[in-house]
């Protein structure tokens, strides 16, 4: 998916979940009732509209949906309650089993990426970095079923001329063959395929590679891996360069964080920057930008145009920094450490995703209902740390499931203190507001976490969507 919020937060959704809780519960919105008649009567319009001129009305009608699905709009409009760091973003997105399943993948494909470079001049490890980050080497795809989603969202809600167009491009591609009918499923937005491609990105940019005639992103690793690089050679990848590196900063030294400002190598070398580990800096990019994620107190890169290259996969800088960490690491051989060399302004670092899932066993176990245990920390995950930390006292009961909590459940649970349950709800949730008010009287008074801006959910009444910024960070936006 690339330069598209929408299709860029059911990307992070399907990998990650956003979002820390806090004193106040996270919430979906509830899925609206969507009128079907109303629904009906606007795909009539648009079968006949100039946006599905290229639609025969064969393929039209053979997969006009019969209903909306209210639950897209209800994605469409989720409400995160937080902002995630980017420390818990990478550390979800980039941990030791991601890096091992690369490492595998390398070898698996190695002769196909071969081929890939040769046509393309794109590196094995960058075009194993994006599929690793889209669809865990293939391994999520999304389940919604594709007309069903494109269609109801371009009919309700906000958007709808954007997503009529994602449709019709949707039934092209099962009207010219590539992919069956069935394969058409993937994130609520629409991006589908081990690529994670938009409809559009696809009719614009995917390859046949495997030569049988049909550019099929979902069942053909050789379609995506080719089509991956395809989009990055289409954006400006450069042949040759790296993406950048983990640099240091010079003592006292000041800049903005501004990968687009360009300069030589040389002109950061004057400024005294160099690698992280202490070496010169190589002149292997033909120019670069810094990037400081978490500020100056956090690790520090020059990104040159192939950095960029991911940024457009996704339009989010944390985003393209998982994709170029991850396929170092790939390249590196090297699943022990997936740290980079300066450490992120946090006593609380994230966690990967065997330890998310380590964390909600230990729920369970003490009596928690968290659900699945399935690696995604989501509201229920959230809400029962919340309730763990406030039966044991923990101040602030933030929900926040970083390095502090893991160490704090896991030790609980070896301890044998896990039996402990949650006997008396109520007196749990008093506790809670107990808990609350002095959180409110006081705020972070023993909290040494730096001011990362969080984003408290708004008044039910009023209604906000959440946009992804430039720097990969979300907000909400008030919708009128
Ligand atoms: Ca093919």
């Amino acid at each position: 998916m690339h330069l598209n919020t929408l299709s860029t937060l059911s990307l992070l959704t399907a990998a990650i979940s956003f979002g820390l809780a806090s004193t106040a519960q996270a919430a979906k919105p509830e899925a609206p009732y969507l009128s079907n008649s109303e629904f009906q009567q606007c795909l009539d319009g648009l079968k006949n509209s100039s946006k599905f001129r290229g639609v025969d009305s064969y393929t039209f009608n053979n997969y006009r949906p019969s209903q909306p699905d209210p639950s897209v709009i209800q994605s469409l409009n989720y409400q995160p309650e937080f902002q995630k760091d980017v420390w818990d973003y990478l550390s979800a997105l980039v941990d030791k089993e991601r890096v091992e399943d690369g490492i595998r993948a390398k070898r698996q494909w190695g002769d196909t990426l071969r081929q890939i470079e040769s046509r393309y001049g794109v590196k094995p490890e960058h075009v194993l970095g994006v599929w690793g980050v889209e669809s865990n080497f293939g391994q999520t795809l999304g389940k919604k079923p594709l007309f069903e989603s494109l269609a109801t969202l371009s009919c309700f809600d906000r958007r709808q001329s954007y997503f009529q167009g994602e449709f019709a491009n949707a039934l092209k591609i099962v009207q010219r063959g590539d992919i069956a009918p069935s394969d058409m499923a993937g994130s609520w937005a629409g991006a589908f395929g081990q690529t994670q491609f938009m409809p559009s990105t696809f009719l614009e940019l995917a390859v046949d590679f495997d030569g049988d005639g049909r550019r099929d992103l979902v069942n053909s690793v050789p379609d995506a891996l080719a089509s991956t690089a395809n989009f990055l050679d289409n954006r400006g990848y450069r042949t040759g360069e790296p993406w950048g590196y983990e640099v240091r900063l010079p003592d006292g030294y000041w800049a903005a964080s501004d990968r687009k400002n360009k300069k030589s190598i040389s002109h950061w070398r004057d400024q005294g920057l160099t690698l992280a580990n202490g070496s010169p800096l190589p002149y292997d990019l033909s120019s670069a930008g810094l990037l400081l994620p978490a500020g100056k107190d956090g690790p520090a890169f020059l990104v040159g145009k192939n950095f960029d290259t991911f940024y457009s996969y996704n339009a989010s800088e944390n985003y393209a920094l998982a994709i170029a960490h991850l396929s170092d690491l790939i390249a590196r051989e090297d699943s022990s450490k997936t740290d980079f060399i300066t450490a992120w302004p946090t006593n609380d670092p994230g966690i990967s995703r065997q330890q998310a899932k380590d964390i909600q066993q230990a729920l369970l176990d003490a009596g928690y209902d968290i659900g699945e245990v399935d690696g995604i920390i989501g509201d229920n995950t959230r809400s029962a740390i919340r309730q763990y930390q406030t039966s044991r006292g923990i101040f602030p009961a933030d929900g926040r499931a970083g390095q502090n909590f893991y160490r704090l459940i896991t030790q609980n649970s070896a301890q044998g203190s896990s039996s402990i349950r949650p006997s008396n709800p109520a007196s749990t949730d008093r506790m809670g507001q107990l808990i609350q008010q002095r959180q409110t009287a006081t705020p972070n008074v023993y909290s040494s976490e730096p001011s990362v801006q969080r984003t408290v959910q708004p008044a039910s009444n009023v209604r906000y969507r959440r946009v992804t910024t430039s720097d990969g960070s979300v907000r909400l936006e008030r919708i009128n």
